[in-house]
């Protein structure tokens, strides 16, 4: 067989057998496409073949992530801030949920969504059958925006590409939005929250639902019903994803 024919047959072989190593790691049982309609591409300059996974490279760790942010200070927000609130949760999450930047508490502890709203939260997730251990939780800004502004767009502009990263990284079943902040940021939608929740979207082909922040509800408890109907359909997409 001639050299050229054999080297590429190897680096097809490498790249199915990428293909397959990151499906497995993103917990599929099955090959969620007819083979032949696998939309690979080929990674940027420095990805290998096992980097393919359908369509998409495989990127990074939060971990590391979190180390390139480091002691940022690529906007204003960084001056009032005490900690970087990057997330917490797990990083197979099959569900993340994405609030808009941190409160007071939460830039204090450097977590995301505790005080009032964050125990809402919790009961939320209780509600759901699931805890923070299976879920991963962040913001779009990672730092608190002073008197809870909210945050400008080249605030927003510098801190995105980390919740990309972190989205990219985690590449969840389903994104749930709380608020109206981080639903326009993500879809680049500027219709109001009470629009668009319930409704799904897709964020780089993740299904995102948005619904209300916690926060609100405290502030609207009439509303924590329409929130539950649409965390039902989080529920419900979960399970059809199991399926
Ligand atoms: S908000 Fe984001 S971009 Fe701005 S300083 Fe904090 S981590 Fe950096």
């Amino acid at each position: 067989m001639p050299q050229k024919l054999y080297r590429d047959l190897c680096e097809a072989a490498g790249q199915v057998r990428g293909l397959l190593e990151n499906l497995q790691l993103l917990g599929a049982r099955e090959l969620p496409w007819p083979v032949d309609t696998l939309p690979l591409r080929v990674c940027p300059t420095g990805s290998d073949a096992a980097d393919l996974v359908a369509g998409h490279c495989r990127s990074e760790t939060l971990e590391e992530i979190r180390a390139d942010l480091g002691d940022c200070c690529r906007c204003l927000l960084s001056q009032g801030r005490e900690h970087i609130v990057f997330g917490c949760g797990n990083e197979n999450a099959r569900v993340v949920f994405v609030g808009e930047a941190p409160g007071r508490e939460e830039d204090k502890q450097g977590i995301p969504f505790v005080g009032e709203a964050g125990r809402l939260l919790d009961r939320m997730l209780f509600a759901m059958g699931l805890s923070r251990e299976d879920v991963y939780i962040c913001n779009v800004q990672k730092c608190r925006p002073p008197g809870n502004r909210d945050p400008q767009p080249d605030e927003i502009m510098a801190c995105e590409p980390f919740l990309a990263r972190q989205l990219a990284a985690i590449r969840p079943r389903v994104i749930v939005t709380l608020g109206r902040f981080a639903a326009q940021v993500l879809l680049k939608d500027q219709e109001a929250i009470s629009r668009l929740r319930g409704q799904w979207r897709e964020y780089e082909g993740i299904p995102l639902m948005p619904t209300y922040h916690p926060a609100y509800l405290l502030r609207n408890p009439a509303t924590k019903r329409e929130v539950w109907e649409d965390l039902k359909l989080v529920m419900s997409r979960l399970r059809d994803s199991d399926a």
